[in-house]
Parts: structure tokens; C-alpha cells; sequence
């Protein structure tokens, strides 16, 4: 049967599918990657598509990248091409631009790690040798991203059974759990983003270790946690990571960031509003901003800390600024947050009490400030989540997109000082308005 293990075939031979087999559809396949491996394949290596892109092919989907796999080493890929850059992270890889458009070419990887350097938990340091294909896939984390494909003769190499997972909608490690996640415990991360996003089940002996496992994450390199992290939050299915997260033991520990979020009974609402709108946007193909992300995952730990600091009598803009400061210290010692994200979420979180200033110059000042329309994002997602009175968030979107005329008679709505006025009856806090505020929000998820 397809797919099936044939067990005359010897483990360094893949199952080979033809076009009728796998059904991929060469249309899905961009320009750009067939140049990569048509160079490649005229100067006599061999090249294929690798990895997320043949799995998101077989799926029918459209690939958002395309990684590409050789026998070339990384010089040798670099001279094929105008414009190559080898990078030298974990692993060597060679970018190959065409205009915008990046390409990823990696060498086959050799399959040992026995001798590789390892920290005292068995976390692999370091492993840059080159190997022959079927070690490649060898060392590739799950049986449906260790899958091949040749645009040229449009087959699809598959070492280990990856076809009959994609067809049973199943999440599967190469070789033994236990032993891939201690190599590199992201692995674990993986998994969830992936069942997550696909819709996948996890098979049984890959699901069982993950939550003893979970704590070796901490011994991770904090920048590439977040990296894994930041792509969890940006599949388009943020809100089922996280969900599946919790569910599988992972939340625990795993990041100070998720447990923040998704043990605060008081910010779940707007962090629920803020992933399903992250998630949104990212399936229509729109950018999202992680210093917006983040700014609104943490929220709530902010307005919590502004409050108490303004109970002991700070005003409410240093208030925030100190609030601001201790929620971003402690995170960026075990998150490592990126220092230019960190301070995208401080200019959104600081513009939200500048919202509340409708009268005089302010509001005109404001209208000119580079973060304008991340503040104001945000502000509104504060709205729908019930957290202030929707009709602030309603009276900025008429004084941007109103006239100078129209911008006057808002000002002019407003009493001098106090920022409310004719309107105050619109701008009761009874919970009732609360929930109405956020009501069309709900059931998103
Ligand atoms: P996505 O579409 O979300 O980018 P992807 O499968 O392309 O999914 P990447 O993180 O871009 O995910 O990795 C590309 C490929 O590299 C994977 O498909 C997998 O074969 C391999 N890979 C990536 N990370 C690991 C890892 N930690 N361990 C083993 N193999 C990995
Ligand atoms: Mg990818």
C-alpha cells in the first residue's frame, strides 16, 4: 500500500512518488525555488525542495518559503549565484536573493551526533557535517518535514513514511522521542506549534514524553526559545498554540511569558482578542508587528503594576513608565527580548494614557507621532475588550479620519480639562456597557 513501509526497501532508501502519487501541484511551486535548483542541478549537484515547503505542497497549500537541499557545499552553491551570502549561525546555510525574494540552501547534513559537542543535559552545541541525503532526513525533527521534491522531474523522495502521516493527518518524530528532544529540546516547541497549525494528531510515543521533558527547554539559549516562540505567535493559529500548549504540559516554566498570559483571569479577554486578531491578519497575508504582540500579551501585567504605583501615589504617566520598566526588565532577562521590540512595545503601551487628553493641542500633537496607529490599535482592542468605555476608542477614529472642521466640533464636544463632557452619559462604566463594548468580539475562538 502507499506509503507504507516496504520492507525490502533498506533504511537509506526512500520511497520514491511520481506525480499521480503525490498530487502536487507544480503551479504552488515558486519561480525562484526551480531556478535555485535548476542551477544547481546543471553544475551537476543534486537539489531538491525540502522540509515545511513539501510538506505545505502535499498539503495543497501555498508555501510561504521554500528551503532547498543539496549536495553542493555552501562555497560551492555561493559562486552558482549573484547574489548568495553564506550565513554562519548553528548550522551553515546559503541565503539566495532574487530581488526580495529569499531563498534558503542548505548542504545535507551528516546523520551523527554521537560525537557531536553536547551540554551536560545531551543538548547538542554544535554540528556542521556534511552527509548524503538520507542522513538528512535522518536528522530532520518529523517524519512529514523530511520530504524531498524535485520540481525537474516532479517526484517526491520520502525516507520515512512521512506520505502516510500527511494522509493521516499525523505528527510523528524520526526515531526516538526522547532522544531527538534532548538533542534539541525546541523540538518540543515544535510539535505543538505544528499539530497546532496543521490540525494534526500527535502520535502516541511523540506525545508521551513531552511533558516530563518539558523543564529541559530552560537549558535552551533564551534568543532561540524566543525565535521559536515569536513563530508560534505568528502562524496564523497563536491562539490553538497556546491552547495546545497548556494542554500538553508546556506552558509551565516553558516561557515567563505564557504563563503570564494565559494564567491572568483578567487580561485572558484581550489577549484573546489580540491573538485572533494577530491571527487574522497573519492568514490575509498582512504584516504583523511582534513589538505590538507582545506590547499586548503583557498588557495586563503593566496595567497591574500602573495601578498599584499610582495607588501609592505616583501621577499616571510616570506611574506607567515605572510600570513599563518592570514588566520589560524581567522579561528580557529570560526571554531576551529584542531591544528595538522592547521598545516598540514601550512607545505603544506609553501613548495609551496620551488617548485620554481630547482637548486643547494634544490631541493634534498626537495625530503626528510616528506610533500613532499602533497606539491606536491597541486602544481599540482595549475598547472591545471592555477594559475602558468603547466610545473613547469611537471618538479617535472620527478625529482621525475627520476634517479640520469636523476635528474642531470634537474638540469642541469636549470641556476644557477634563477631557468628557456633553457625551458623559455615553461614557458610563456600568458593566453592562462593559460587555456590550466587547460583545461583537466574542466567540472568536
Ligand atoms: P514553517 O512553514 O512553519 O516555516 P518549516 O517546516 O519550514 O515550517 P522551519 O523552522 O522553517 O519549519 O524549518 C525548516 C525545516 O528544517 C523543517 O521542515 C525541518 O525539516 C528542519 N528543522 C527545523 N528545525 C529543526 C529542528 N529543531 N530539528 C530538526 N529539524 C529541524
Ligand atoms: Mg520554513
Amino acid at each position: 500500500m502507499l506509503g507504507k513501509k516496504d520492507p525490502a526497501r533498506a533504511p537509506d532508501q526512500p520511497a520514491v512518488l511520481g506525480p499521480k502519487e503525490h498530487g502536487i501541484d507544480p503551479q504552488l511551486v515558486s519561480t525562484n525555488a526551480v531556478r535555485v535548483t535548476q542551477t544547481l542541478q546543471e553544475a551537476g549537484f543534486k537539489a531538491f525542495l525540502v522540509g515545511g515547503a513539501v510538506r505545505d505542497l502535499l498539503l495543497g497549500i501555498k508555501p510561504k518559503d521554500f528551503d532547498i537541499a543539496t549536495n553542493a557545499t555552501p562555497e560551492q552553491v555561493k559562486r552558482l549565484f549573484r547574489r548568495a551570502f553564506i550565513i554562519g549561525r548553528r548550522f551553515q546555510i546559503v541565503h539566495v536573493m532574487f530581488g526580495q525574494d529569499l531563498l534558503e540552501v542548505t548542504t545535507f547534513r551528516g546523520a551523527s551526533v554521537d560525537e557531536a559537542p553536547k551540554d551536560a543535559h545531551g543538548r547538542v552545541l554544535r554540528d556542521n557535517t556534511f552527509g548524503e541525503q538520507h542522513e538528512d532526513a535522518e536528522r530532520r525533527d518529523f517524519t512529514i518535514n523530511a520530504m524531498y521534491y524535485d520540481p525537474a522531474t516532479q517526484t517526491v523522495l520520502d525516507y520515512h513514511d512521512g506520505i502516510a502521516d500527511i494522509r493521516s493527518k499525523t505528527l510523528r518524530v524520526i526515531g526516538i522521542p526522547e532522544a531527538r528532544y534532548r538533542e534539541d529540546p525546541v523540538r518540543l516547541l515544535r510539535v505543538v506549534r505544528f499539530a497546532a497549525k496543521l490540525g494534526f494528531d500527535i502520535a502516541p510515543e511523540t506525545r508521551a514524553p513531552i511533558a516530563v521533558m518539558a523543564p529541559l527547554i530552560n537549558n535552551v539559549p533564551a534568543s532561540r526559545v524566543f525565535d521559536e516562540a515569536l513563530k508560534l505567535l505568528l502562524s496564523g493559529h497563536a491562539l490553538a498554540c497556546l491552547q495546545r500548549l497548556r494542554q500538553e504540559g508546556l506552558h509551565h516554566g516553558l516561557l515567563p511569558l505564557l504563563d503570564v498570559v494565559l494564567e491572568q483571569p483578567l487580561g485572558e479577554k484581550f489577549v484573546r482578542l489580540a491573538l485572533d486578531s494577530t491571527d487574522l491578519r497573519v492568514r490575509e497575508g498582512k504584516p504583523v508587528s511582534p513589538g505590538f504582540l507582545f506590547a499586548a500579551l503583557l498588557w495586563h501585567q503593566v496595567v497591574e503594576k500602573w495601578n498599584a504605583y499610582q495607588a501609592s501615589g505616583e501621577p499616571p504617566i510616570p506611574a506607567l513608565h515605572l510600570a513599563a520598566d518592570d514588566v520589560l526588565t524581567a522579561q528580557t532577562d529570560k526571554l531576551a527580548l529584542q531591544r528595538r521590540i522592547a521598545s516598540d512595545m514601550r512607545d505603544i503601551w506609553a501613548l495609551q494614557p496620551r488617548f485620554d487628553r481630547r482637548t486643547g493641542k494634544s490631541p493634534y500633537k498626537l495625530l503626528e507621532n510616528p506610533r500613532l496607529r499602533a497606539g491606536y490599535d491597541f486602544l481599540l482592542l482595549r475598547c472591545a475588550s471592555g477594559e475602558i468605555d468603547s466610545e473613547i476608542g469611537e471618538w479617535w477614529t472620527d478625529f482621525m479620519a475627520a476634517d479640520g472642521a469636523g476635528r474642531e466640533e470634537l474638540l469642541a464636544s469636549k470641556p476644557k480639562g477634563e477631557g468628557d463632557g456633553p457625551k458623559k452619559r455615553a461614557r458610563r462604566r456600568s458593566p453592562r456597557t462593559r460587555q456590550k463594548a466587547a460583545a461583537p468580539n466574542e466567540g472568536g475562538q
